[in-house]
């Protein structure tokens, strides 16, 4: 275990620099674009394929550097230079990261690679657990996963929604029921390989912010996938199901799921914290120029002061979420919740803090004329996916309190 530092290092801070770079002169001058196409920017993320910030190489450097930091502060910058482009660009890692966590050594050997594609021929990977009647309730799914022990083949029926990239991924990976009298414990995840028969996008939805990002659902109907795809393998889950079944719960399987929720949320917060940064930014030059009164708005306490608040917010934000990812990096226990913490609180932060921006901005923050409306517009999800706040408030109560708080 290394000592809690908040030195993310020389390389890392030359990570930062370089996507700094990559944020200010692609991403930012294409946000406005792209939010208006509602469009995956299919351009701007083979740019980052080709200079190897979109590939599986780039984020497994920043997943296994020591100091813990390297994914937050990827996050930070990427989305500093645009939510919806941003998403774009790491939706994938959503999808690798469950293959990463459930899947066998082959599995991640196989999938990984063909989730990102190649700098000449780009592909995107989706992760499918939300259903229409299952967002934050997700022992509630209903997709079915059926074996067909005669031809060794998985067979899923059922309708996915809300699914970054749903539809237009190369790789799909899919969470079904396998024994639904078992509820979350009677789940497993599986891998739809590209172009498999059965599998189609929905309807696309149109929203409200992070619109270059592909939200869709999708739908299975009979598709076949081989039994190599089921993650982790047929062995360890009839292990697992036999255990649920006897109504045995070691709770190395919980508390294993329940560490990489914790492990993961940290980056999306620092996603949070990208956006309210650069709303920030914007809002601290518009007030140092913007003249009323004979005088910079700013040299008002009521301006100058809420700025002051938004700055503070935001750094609070940082130190919980490194603290998170430097704990998940050093395999500390989450005894408070710590990953969802900082989810919560970047989330929330993103969304006043954008909204401050604005006020700043007067009528000019409320035209697309400024990238705070967008920003504002973007931060809103932060609060929604991944868990929403009230379902990270519920997670840290339970962890704080021990008590099954609902
Ligand atoms: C743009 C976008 C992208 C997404 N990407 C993906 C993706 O790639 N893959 C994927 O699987 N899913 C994805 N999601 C789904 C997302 O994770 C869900 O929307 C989220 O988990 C909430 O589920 P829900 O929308 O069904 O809301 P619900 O669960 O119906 O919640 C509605 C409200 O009730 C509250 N609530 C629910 N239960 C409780 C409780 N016990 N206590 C207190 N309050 C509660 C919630 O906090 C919320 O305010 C995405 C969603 C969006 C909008």
């Amino acid at each position: 275990m290394s000592t809690f530092s908040l030195d993310p290092g020389a390389d890392q801070l030359a990570v930062r620099d370089w996507l700094h770079g990559f944020a200010a002169d692609v991403m930012r001058p294409a946000a406005a674009e792209w939010d208006e196409r509602e469009e995956t920017p299919w351009p701007v993320i083979q740019e980052a394929a080709k200079l190897g910030i979109y590939s599986l190489d780039f984020y497994a450097q920043q997943y296994f550097d020591p100091s813990g930091v390297g994914i937050p502060i990827a996050m930070e910058e990427l989305f500093w230079g645009d939510a919806g482009i941003g998403l774009s660009i790491v939706g994938t890692t959503l999808a690798a990261v469950a293959v990463l966590a459930n899947g066998t050594d082959e599995q991640i050997g196989t999938w990984a690679p063909q989730m990102f594609g190649t700098p000449d021929d780009v592909k995107v990977a989706a992760f499918c657990s939300s259903e229409p009647d299952a967002g934050s309730d997700v022992s509630a799914l209903r997709t079915r996963a059926v074996y067909d022990e005669a031809a060794d083949e998985w067979v899923l029926n059922g309708t996915k929604t809300w699914a970054t990239n749903g539809g237009i991924a190369a790789v799909h990976v899919v969470v079904a029921t396998v024994d639904p009298a078992l509820g979350a414990r009677g789940q497993a995840s599986f891998v739809v390989p590209p172009g498999t028969a059965g599998l189609s996008q929905g309807q696309k939805f149109k929203k409200h912010g992070i619109r270059a990002s592909h939200t869709a659902e999708v739908v299975l109907d009979s598709v076949r996938v081989p039994g190599h795809c089921l993650l982790g393998g047929k062995e360890k889950l009839d292990e697992r199901l036999a255990r649920a079944r006897e109504g045995t719960r070691s709770g190395k399987g919980r508390n294993a799921a329940m560490a990489t929720f914790e492990a993961s949320r940290p980056a999306v917060g620092a996603q949070a914290i990208g956006i309210a940064r650069a709303a920030y930014e914007v809002a601290l030059d518009y007030a140092k120029t913007r003249v009323q009164f004979g005088r910079p708005i700013i040299d008002n306490q009521g301006v100058a002061f809420q700025l002051a608040d938004m700055k503070t917010r935001i750094d609070a934000a940082r130190l919980l979420v490194w603290r998170a990812s430097w704990m998940a990096a050093n395999n500390q226990p989450f005894t408070a919740a710590e990953g969802s913490m900082s989810k919560l609180y970047a989330g929330e932060t993103a969304k006043w803090v954008t909204a401050q921006a604005m006020q700043i901005l007067g009528g000019n923050g409320f035209t697309r004329e400024y990238p705070v409306e967008r920003m504002h517009r973007d931060s809103a999800i932060y609060s929604i996916f991944e868990g929403t706040s009230e379902i990270q408030r519920l997670v840290i109560a339970r962890a704080i309190s021990g008590m099954p708080i609902r």
